[in-house]
């Protein structure tokens, strides 16, 4: 085995810097009154990315992201409440599960993978069922890569007078979303995604009033949002046990985000990393899935080879032995693999990616694209 730790080409975890891994060699205890100010700290930052330190909470949760969408969604949508999910991926999926398995009502819309959710066909989904109180967006579903329309399909549901939760997962951090034009209730994110922290915490940003009128609706003791953030509030303590290595590495990873120039910076950064990836991949004949108009700068679908030599698994870990991890598709209909963008990674590191992947398609023989 190579003792090289590979670059993490996937979309979370990810590649993170030294000095952020370094930020863990510290034994925290969590009624340590600096453990909480590092909290704080971490939390008016997160705020501050999406200028919601006036309308929203920052309230953090233990677990990987979908627990904070779970824990979201069950805290927010009464119990009576009802769903609109929009569908064009596989986290997509989720949101419905999740709504299904909390027993809340819900409607689904379902478009192509490669097509994004309009605010047209918002409207008209809202024009035609008034029992509907919340809609559930992804905004950047990582399953393609493909971006939906956020600000047009938030102005929609707050002219009908609906509540809207986001799951800006794999975009939050790098793609702007602006809390005083963008009226949501939750915005859903996590840790190790395009803030490059390491995974093992989300956080939702949940407006204030709905958040103070939402007492009683969770059905679930520890992923109930309206009491996670009372207990901070009224301690500036987690509520049970706080993952105490990832909020001291998130907390240095946004420091570091600070200095890069803040979103901008990383948004630049990883738009740097997908026109080389994209750029370098079309030289090899590899096409992408989606056309560059609706193609986010996170991770990117590529068609695989239709050449019969050509096996993922086995080009997964020729890549792998080069120093690449990539991702596996997600698509039901069509063969595909998936590149991450996002990480502390550069145009270097996705031009040296691309040259191993040459190479492995090289030696596996595959000459048709
Ligand atoms: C990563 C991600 C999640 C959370 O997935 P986990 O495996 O629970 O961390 C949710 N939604 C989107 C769009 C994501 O990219």
């Amino acid at each position: 085995m190579s003792t090289v730790e590979p670059i993490l080409l996937t979309p979370g975890p990810l590649t993170t810097s030294l000095r952020t891994r370094q930020a863990m060699m510290v034994d925290w205890g969590s009624w340590d009154e600096r453990f909480n100010q590092l909290t704080a700290s971490l939390c008016e930052q997160l705020l501050a990315i999406l200028d919601g330190a006036d309308t929203h909470h920052c309230v953090p949760l233990q677990g990987s992201g979908t627990f904070a969408v779970e824990a979201a969604i069950g805290t927010l949508v009464p119990r009576d409440g009802k769903v609109l999910v929009l569908i064009n991926g596989a986290y997509g999926k989720r949101l419905a599960k999740i709504c299904e398995v909390l027993g809340r009502a819900y409607n689904t819309f379902e478009t192509a993978e490669d097509e994004p959710t309009t605010a047209a066909d918002v409207d008209r989904l809202l024009q035609a069922d008034s029992s509907i109180t919340h809609v559930a967006l992804i905004h950047c579903e990582t399953s393609t890569g493909i971006l939906n329309p956020l600000p047009e399909i938030a102005d929609i549901i707050a002219r009908h007078g609906k509540r809207l939760i986001i799951d800006a997962m794999s975009s939050f951090g790098a793609l702007p979303i602006d809390a005083r034009k963008i009226p949501f209730d939750a915005l859903i994110a996590a840790s190790g995604k395009c803030l490059e922290g390491v995974p093992g915490m989300g956080f939702v940003f949940a407006n204030k009033t709905s958040l103070a009128n939402a007492a009683g609706n969770a059905h679930s003791l520890a992923m109930d949002l309206f009491d996670q953030h009372s207990y901070l509030a009224k301690t500036g303590q987690w509520r049970f046990t706080p993952p105490t290595h990832v909020v001291a590495a998130l907390h240095e990873a946004l420091l570091q985000y600070t200095e890069e120039g803040g979103l901008p910076a990383r948004h630049q950064r990883y738009a740097d990393n997908c026109r080389v990836l994209l750029d370098e991949m079309a030289k090899l004949g590899l096409r992408s899935f989606l056309p560059a108009a609706i193609q986010a700068p996170i991770i990117v679908t590529f068609h695989a080879p239709k050449d019969p030599r050509y096996q993922f698994k086995a080009f997964y870990e020729r890549v792998k032995a080069k120093g690449f991890i990539l991702y596996p598709g997600k698509l039901t209909q069509v063969e595909t693999f998936r590149v991450g963008c996002i990480g502390h990674v550069n145009q270097a590191e996705m031009k040296a990616a691309v040259a191993a992947v040459a190479e492995a398609l090289r030696e596996m023989e595959v000459l048709e694209f």
